[in-house]
């Protein structure tokens, strides 16, 4: 699809109709009523396909409380419009109400219809895999992901941090470090960190290859996976030429157990060795450092746990919360 072909489209998500800018890739191309980029109306159209079998904006979406939906830090773009359609419910990592996709233990299993995941698989601690092994969990059998994250057709996962374990974010003059301390007790300091934008962590954990990314999909015990890379541009969606990090959606095998939760990475063979080299521009791979930075940065750590990403008193503050926001 060209400019030339569509100069104007209507926005799925506000149903006005916007005007078609050059920088139509899945963080661009705002409406320029609603704010909406490509990459939340790829995904509302994904979801128009998985109700109706065929592209419906948002406003013909029939109204159902019957439909159990999830959304993790889902953008107000659709989630505002998605709580007047179902019983839906938008948590978050580090706001109310709280969730850590890592950890599930009080929440419902099996009673979602519909689970949105769009770039926070990204941001989890390895292994990467139980972000969606306990989305499988918490859905109903039958029961959909709507799942974007950024990747990249390389044939392996850039994992950033593969021996994460204990660890903290400390900054200095020059700018942010992460300190970690190994399970073998060594400690390393990783510097020129990629965070992406939105509140809560945002630190860039890895960069997924989609090959790495389906097979864990799959193994997780979802079935009828698809990747929505084609361009919908009657709907303002033009992302086939960005070459990757499309929607992918997923349904809920209910006669298939997934892959057990480790705390090993079951996948280490589909992530790159640490020494390897990648194509910088597709991926910003963290350096470890050594030296008197280093040296620095270890100390700052260990003197200002407060700083942690997770630290004890938020993982308390929100045990409480799910235990007696009922
Ligand atoms: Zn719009």
């Amino acid at each position: 699809m060209s400019a030339p072909d569509y100069k104007q489209y209507t926005c799925n998500l506000c149903g006005k109709e916007s005007v078609v800018v050059p920088d139509f890739h899945r963080e661009g191309g705002a409406c320029q009523h609603c704010g909406s980029i490509v990459r939340f109306r790829a995904l509302m159209f994904a979801l128009s396909h998985h109700f109706y079998g065929k592209p419906v904006p948002l406003a013909d979406f029939s109204p159902d409380r019957n439909q159990k939906a999830m959304g993790l830090s889902d953008a107000p773009h659709y989630a505002n419009k998605l709580n007047n359609l179902f019983d839906y419910t938008n948590y978050f990592y580090h706001a109310e109400p709280f969730l850590d996709i890592c950890n599930i233990e009080n929440m419902a299993v099996g009673s979602y219809d519909l689970l949105i995941s769009s770039d926070v698989y990204e941001h989890v601690s390895p292994p990467r895999h139980v972000a969606f092994v306990n989305s499988w969990h918490l859905l109903k059998p039958g029961g959909l992901m709507l799942l974007t994250v950024p990747y990249t057709m390389l044939p392996k996962t850039v994992e950033h941090f593969p021996h994460l374990n204990q660890f903290g974010i400390v900054r200095d003059q020059q700018g942010m470090l992460l300190v970690n301390q190994r399970k073998d007790q060594s400690i390393e300091v990783y510097d020129r960190l990629t965070w992406h934008g939105g509140e809560g962590s945002t630190l860039e954990m890895r960069v997924y290859a989609e090959a790495d990314l389906l097979q864990i999909i799959a193994d997780a015990g979802f079935k009828n996976i698809k990747v929505w890379c084609d361009d919908y541009p009657e709907f303002g969606i033009l992302q086939a030429q960005q070459g990757g990090s499309f929607v992918i959606s997923a349904i809920k095998d209910g006669n298939r157990m997934p892959i057990a939760v480790t705390q090993h990475d079951p996948y280490i063979d589909n992530i790159y060795p640490e020494d390897a080299e990648v194509d910088h521009f597709l991926v910003n791979r963290p350096i470890r450092i050594t030296g008197e930075r280093a040296k620095k940065a270890i100390s700052q750590w260990k003197d200002e746990k407060a700083v942690h990403t997770d630290s004890l008193f938020s993982r308390i503050k929100r045990y409480l919360h799910r235990k007696f926001r009922k």
